[in-house]
């Protein structure tokens, strides 16, 4: 589904991805793991078209869509994006806020968007929360809409970055369960996380970034188990 081929990031004159490959078959989940500041939401961005990547190539589907002449709107709408801070429109419904995107920029009628909006919603436990405004869920519920939202739109892939970070850690379980479902319905995940268990668990690939470069790829059981750089043994040592 993803290809990244030598991607090279800066910002000023700061290098902060360098050389990346990254590739993302169907159905799988890719978990990057890394200190602070490797540039796990770097990457993710440059993925989503919100930054411009210096050299390199990315390929969504088989197309590059790093190729200047592409539109970055068709690209955002066959990708779903969950970050940190749930980003819901306050003043807009659960319902509404879901269904923005579809009629708006995917032009689906009202009454169809509606309709897959409240589906997606049953499917996550928030069916009767439809008509409720963002400031009267918890974080918890606030963040599984978000990611009800970001599957309106039927997207190819779903960028995940630090979708737990905000949570209180009683309301963390509720949103890492609903990525455990998204899994085993076959969606392709790229995620962010410092939750290395989840990692471990829900991952079919790992990357360990290390100051912009991927230090170390592979299975959770390679990389937790048996990790071969030095650093990513000092970077779990810390963590686990
Ligand atoms: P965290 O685990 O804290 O979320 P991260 O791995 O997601 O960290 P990034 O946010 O990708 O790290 O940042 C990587 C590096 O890029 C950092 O050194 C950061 O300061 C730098 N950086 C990120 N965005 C910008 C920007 N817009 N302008 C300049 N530097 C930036
Ligand atoms: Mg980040």
């Amino acid at each position: 589904v993803l290809r990244l081929e030598s991607v090279r990031k800066t910002f000023g004159g700061s290098v902060v991805l360098r050389d990346v490959g990254l590739a993302v078959p169907p159905h799988t989940v890719t978990v990057l793991i890394g200190a602070s500041g490797s540039g796990k939401s770097t990457l993710l961005r440059c993925v989503n078209l919100l930054e411009e990547i210096d050299d390199g190539a990315i390929f969504l589907d088989g197309e590059e869509i790093t190729d200047p002449h592409v539109d970055p709107d068709s690209v955002r709408r066959r990708i779903g994006v969950v970050f940190q801070a749930y980003n819901l429109f306050p003043h807009m419904t659960v319902l509404d806020n879901i269904t923005l995107a579809p009629r708006r920029v995917h032009k689906v009628p009202r009454a169809e968007a509606e309709d897959r909006a409240r589906e997606l919603l049953a499917r996550l436990g928030l069916a009767e929360k439809a008509g409720e405004y963002p400031d009267r869920l918890s974080g918890g519920q606030q963040q599984r809409v978000a990611i009800v939202r970001a599957l309106a739109g039927q997207p190819r892939l779903l960028l995940l970055d630090e979708i737990t970070a905000a949570l209180d850690p009683e309301l963390v379980g509720e949103v890492l369960g609903v990525v455990r479902d998204l899994k085993s319905q076959g969606m392709t995940m790229v995620i962010a996380t410092h939750e290395m268990a989840f990692a471990r668990e829900v991952a079919d690939q790992v990357c360990f970034l290390d100051r912009g470069v991927v230090l170390e790829r592979g299975t959770p059981g390679e990389v937790f188990g048996s990790p071969t750089a030095v650093r990513t043994q000092q970077f779990l040592r810390r963590i686990v």
